[in-house]
């Protein structure tokens, strides 16, 4: 490659070393693959992690908040609110086990869920809110069960892109009610594909296990019994020792994402001034270095004053050699939802940032450079395409 071709950025990308690949080659030769004693260790050092709390693993981010939902008991008939800005795996989960996702407009700034407006949303048949930390963004947690208390309901935090985020200084997930994490390929600690669960107490953590594998239960040397419908959502221990080995990492991964994110706003801000666009409206996120993780840096395009929508911006930014992002459309917006009654435009805040929100790189194998390569090419593609 020419040192005039700058090297293709993604948007994100795993980082494994040495030790982690040395690791996994470890539980390959050990003969015990699956689910065994690397996840009883990654399980142990997760509590331990989220001060004491019981944590259990599965294959994946979804799988975990599925089971929590049926941990929780909820079903037919019953109601979870939620946001319509996330992952569409969030709703999903709410489907799958035959109850109803009622969608609450975000709050434009954090793009989160909007606490203020929940109350309206509650009916007798809501149990449960499954807020979303978008970007590692929490919502206002105090509010949060405060609002959960006054109605008695559960609260099931989809805390997937909030691993390391901090709520006053405390750990989401190590305080609260359900919390849910993945650590899909893209999350701020990867096992690959996996997730866990945060639970309440011991009893919890024997139904997640239940749901996790059959519905099983063992006694003694060969009793076995199953008493619950559960399926096939464990971790493998080759899983499992990539999260205790990226564990060791998070700290340094986090301080890198933070120092990108600062230097994002810095230069987009003074690229936006230099190509007098500063008025143009373009929405930068929440300048929150206490508690998000910077799972994602991610920009509102302002698409009313462009003369080309986003998917151009995209294109044109690939050109470039930079990937980008949509996290993401809005849920209401896809067939499934729409087929079940669900109209976008009841939540006009998330139809607007679902079509103009756009997630700019932002992994700890970044360069520095890399950050001025790219507010210069999208602060270049809004003035070129500005209308006049
Ligand atoms: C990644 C993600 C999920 C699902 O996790 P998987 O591990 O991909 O199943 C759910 N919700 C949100 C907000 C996510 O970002």
């Amino acid at each position: 490659m020419s040192a005039s071709t700058p090297a293709f950025i993604p948007f994100t990308r795993p980082s494994f070393n040495q030790e982690t690949i040395d690791a996994v080659a470890e539980v390959l030769r050990s003969g015990w693959v699956t689910s065994g004693p690397k996840l009883a260790e990654f399980e142990a050092t997760l509590s331990n992690y989220f001060g004491g709390r019981p944590v259990r693993c599965f294959a994946n981010g979804t799988a975990t908040m599925k089971i929590a939902l049926q941990v929780v008991g909820i079903g037919e008939g019953d109601e979870v609110i939620t946001t319509p800005i996330s992952w569409v795996a969030t709703s999903n989960v709410i489907l799958s086990v035959g109850a109803k996702p009622v969608f609450v407009d975000i709050d434009p700034i954090t793009r989160n869920i909007d606490l203020n407006k929940v109350a309206g949303a509650i009916t007798p048949k809501t149990r449960a809110i499954m807020p979303v930390y978008l970007a590692g963004l929490p919502v206002n947690i105090d509010q949060l069960y405060a609002l959960a208390g006054q109605h008695q309901l559960r609260v099931i935090e989809d805390a997937a892109q909030a691993f390391g985020s901090l709520w006053k200084g405390k750990k989401i997930g190590s305080f609260g009610d359900l919390v849910s994490f993945s650590f899909q390929a893209n999350k701020n600690l990867t096992t690959v594909e996996g997730g866990c669960l945060v639970l309440n107490n011991a009893e919890e953590a024997k139904l997640a296990e239940k749901f996790r594998l059959q519905g099983l239960t063992r006694q003694g040397m060969d009793g076995m019994d199953v008493d619950v419908l559960g399926g096939k959502d464990n971790l493998t221990d080759v899983n499992a020792v990539i999260g205790l080995e990226q564990l060791k990492q998070l700290p340094a991964y986090q301080t890198r994402r933070a120092a990108l994110a600062r230097q994002y706003f810095d230069v987009i801000r003074s690229e936006m001034k230099s190509a007098q666009l500063d008025q143009m409206g373009l929405e930068l996120p929440v300048e929150d270095f206490t508690d998000s993780n910077w799972h994602m840096f991610q920009v509102i395009l302002p698409l009313e004053q462009l003369t080309v929508d986003r998917a151009q911006v995209m294109t044109e930014l690939k050109e470039l050699g930079i990937g980008t992002g949509v996290h993401y459309p809005i849920i209401t917006g896809f067939t499934l939802y729409k087929n079940l009654g669900y109209k976008t435009s009841d939540t006009p805040h998330a139809e607007r940032i679902g079509r103009s929100i756009l997630t700019l790189p932002l992994f700890p194998a970044m360069h520095d450079d890399d950050i001025g390569r790219i507010a210069k090419g999208l602060v270049g593609i809004l003035q070129k395409h500005r209308k006049s």
